[in-house]
Formats: structure tokens, C-alpha cells, sequence
């Protein structure tokens, strides 16, 4: 059975000292009252991973770097690879986020070269997707995200392409208080599963983690997690208040 997981992206929050006190705070309230049957995942700064890791009850917290280098090592001042990630105790790395794409320029191309090293590295990618505004509202967003999938992370091979956790995201929902109805949050996972399973059969696909993200809270979460093709949430804002996130977490 694919696994349902609910994984926060603290993105640029928190110092620190916060972000360690957050997981901690997560970490006690996961193991009181989290839903055993969900991997809780933390995406934290790079700056707190380490710290992170020591925090969290590892078997029970899984924790994602929110980017990686596009480059093995060397001269990329600044950059933090996936080796390095890896060596920090991270099991996950979020790639693709529309942020990311939109603000820093990530192409596929750049993010083929991310996947593929998070991959040698032996790091779980959660790999967003999703349309902006305009997109959705001219109704080409299957197109949209079927391009997206197509030039990234279908390249992939079938060995590879297991090891993948999707997130679509669109991009007029994230940060923005407005969630993507039930209705077009379903439609499009189970349009994104009905593309796995065209590329790499039927049998993939069912056992694909495919999440849902775009200000998804502790109200809305149970009606979007019960539907059939949602895996759990990629969480912004509401992982950032350990009692909601729990909510979250609980919300199946
Ligand atoms: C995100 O950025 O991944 C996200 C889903 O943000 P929010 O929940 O705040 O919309």
C-alpha cells in the first residue's frame, strides 16, 4: 500500500533555536498523539538539519532539505549538494518547488540534474508541480502539469521513478489562503496517477505517494485526505505551529 505522509516545508522560517524548538515540539506530540500510520516529514532550513536530526525521534520524523545544488561538488559558492544533505542524517529533499522555479530560475533541465543527484545520493525527492493562476483559469492545466512531468521526472527509469514522492501544488493556492476544492485537488492527482500508470503501468502508479499542497490547513485536511488519490499534504504555513501540523497529520 503507497504511504500517506504529511510533510511541512518551514521554508525561509524560523531561527534556529525556533526551528529546533518547533521539531522538538512536533516530535513529543507526534509520539502522544500522531497517527501511526503516517510518515512525518520536516522541511527545514538547511542551517537546522543537523540540529533537527538530533531533535526528532528519527524513526518516527523523517526531515527534507527544501533544495539541493545542481552540481556533485566544487566551485558553486553558496550551494549545499545532495551529498552534503545525505551526510547530515536528511532522508528527503524537496525539489521543483513553484518558489523555487519562479524566484531562482529552476528549469527541468536544472531539476533533472537535482533529481538524479538526490537519487545517487540516496535522498527521497517530493517533487512539486503545479499551475499558476492563468493557467488553471484557461483550463490547460493538465496539459501544464503533464509537460511538466514529462520533460522531469518521466525520464526517470521505472527503479528510479519508485523512489519518487509527488506534490502538486498549484501555484494560485500556495500561501495564498485560497485551497484548490476537493473536487479539483482529486481531479488532479488522479489525472497525475492516470499518467504514471500510461508510463510505467498500473502497478506504479497505485503505489505512488502523490500529495496535495496549497494552504492546506487543519479545517480543510480531512475532506481533501479522504478523497481516493490524495497521499497526504505538502504544508506550508500551518507546519509552522506544532498543534496544527498534529492536526494535520491526524486529519485521515
Ligand atoms: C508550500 O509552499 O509548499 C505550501 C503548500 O504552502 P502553504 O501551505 O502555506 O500554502
Amino acid at each position: 500500500m503507497r504511504k500517506k505522509i504529511v510533510a511541512g516545508n518551514w521554508k525561509c522560517n524560523t531561527t534556529l533555536q525556533e526551528g529546533v524548538q518547533l521539531a522538538k515540539s512536533v516530535n513529543d506530540l507526534v509520539a502522544k498523539e500522531g497517527a501511526a500510520d503516517v510518515v512525518v516529514v520536516l522541511g527545514t532550513p538547511f542551517t537546522h538539519i543537523t540540529s533537527v536530526v538530533s531533535a526528532v525521534d528519527t524513526n518516527r520524523i523523517g526531515v527534507a532539505a527544501q533544495n539541493c545544488a545542481a552540481e556533485a561538488k566544487g566551485a558553486f559558492t553558496g550551494e549545499v549538494s545532495a551529498a552534503m544533505v545525505k551526510s547530515t542524517g536528511a532522508e528527503y529533499v524537496i525539489l521543483g518547488h513553484s518558489e523555487r522555479r519562479e524566484y531562482y530560475g529552476e528549469t527541468s533541465a536544472i531539476l533533472n540534474k537535482k533529481v538524479a543527484l538526490a537519487l545517487e545520493n540516496g535522498l527521497t525527492p517530493i517533487y512539486c508541480c503545479g499551475e499558476a493562476f492563468e493557467v488553471r483559469n484557461a483550463n490547460t492545466q493538465n496539459d501544464f502539469v503533464k509537460t511538466q512531468l514529462d520533460e522531469t521526472i518521466f525520464t526517470l527509469s521505472a527503479d528510479d521513478f519508485k523512489k519518487i514522492v509527488i506534490a502538486y501544488e498549484p501555484i494560485w493556492a500556495i500561501g495564498t489562503g485560497v485551497t484548490a476544492s476537493t473536487e479539483q485537488a482529486q481531479e488532479m492527482l488522479a489525472f497525475i496517477r492516470g499518467l504514471i500508470a500510461e508510463k510505467y503501468g498500473k502497478e506504479i502508479a497505485e503505489e505512488t505517494s502523490i500529495l496535495y499542497g496549497g494552504s492546506c490547513n487543519a479545517k480543510n485536511a480531512p475532506e481533501l485526505f479522504a478523497q481516493p488519490d490524495i497521499d497526504g499534504g505538502l504544508i506550508g504555513g500551518a507546519s509552522l505551529k506544532a498543534e496544527d501540523f498534529l492536526a494535520i497529520i491526524n486529519a485521515y
